[in-house]
């Protein structure tokens, strides 16, 4: 018998999208949703701060560091991490049940960490999980990348890059991986690859 929740999971497919911060993993979901709005990304709870733009409920759940450890006691998320050692994330389990009840492709875009203790829970929950992992055309680039969204200080940008290092090393633990050179066309492989996994055609 696991928390409350979970055992609405099993049999359920789930699509994991991973990879260093700053690599875009966003901005392909946005592209693939654009063309195919019949997808689901699960909206994560953050203790961070919002950026200018985010909404509440849509970009993410924001909540403080005590309404995030009430809920995280009281079994309500899939997994959580603590990223850049800054602030907690995680992924709510009961719109996750309820898309995948009724089998909506489902995608969660979570960090590394958070990735591979969905993996974990795979198996322990009896569902179906491909881990996708989208990396840089070049660690460069990356750094361009991080660079350029300019919303961050310079320690929490040194931050950032560090763990960056250190994450695409870890490229070879997932399934599947999309080089984000193209945005678009990162967009067509991810869906080229729900399309398999949930047997629709592309
Ligand atoms: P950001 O603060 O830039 O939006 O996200 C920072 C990192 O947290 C990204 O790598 C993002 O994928 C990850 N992240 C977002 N939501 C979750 C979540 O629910 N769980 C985990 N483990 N990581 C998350």
């Amino acid at each position: 018998a696991g928390k409350a929740g979970e055992k609405e999971l099993h049999g359920g497919r789930l699509l994991v999208l991973t990879g260093p911060a700053g690599v875009g993993k966003g901005t392909v979901e946005v592209a693939l949703r654009k063309k195919h709005p019949e997808v689901w990304v699960s909206v994560s709870a953050t203790t961070r701060d919002p950026r200018p733009g985010e909404v509440n409920g849509v970009n993410y759940w924001f909540m403080s560091e005590e309404e995030f450890a009430a809920k995280e006691k009281a079994g309500e998320f899939l997994e959580t991490a603590l990223v850049h050692g800054m602030a907690h994330y995680g992924t709510p389990l009961k719109p996750l049940e309820e898309h995948m009840a009724v089998g909506t492709p489902t995608i969660l875009e979570i960090d590394l960490q958070g990735a591979r203790r969905v993996k974990e829970k795979a198996k322990e929950l009896g569902l179906e999980v491909m881990t996708v992992f989208i990396a840089p055309p070049s660690f460069d680039e990356l750094v361009r990348r991080l660079t350029g969204r300019g919303t961050e200080t310079e320690e929490q940008r040194n931050r950032r890059l560090e763990t960056a290092k250190v994450e695409l090393a870890a490229e070879s633990e997932f399934d599947v991986t999309i080089v984000n050179e193209h945005v678009e066309q990162a967009a067509d492989e991810l869906w080229n690859l729900i399309a398999k996994e949930y047997g629709v055609d592309a």
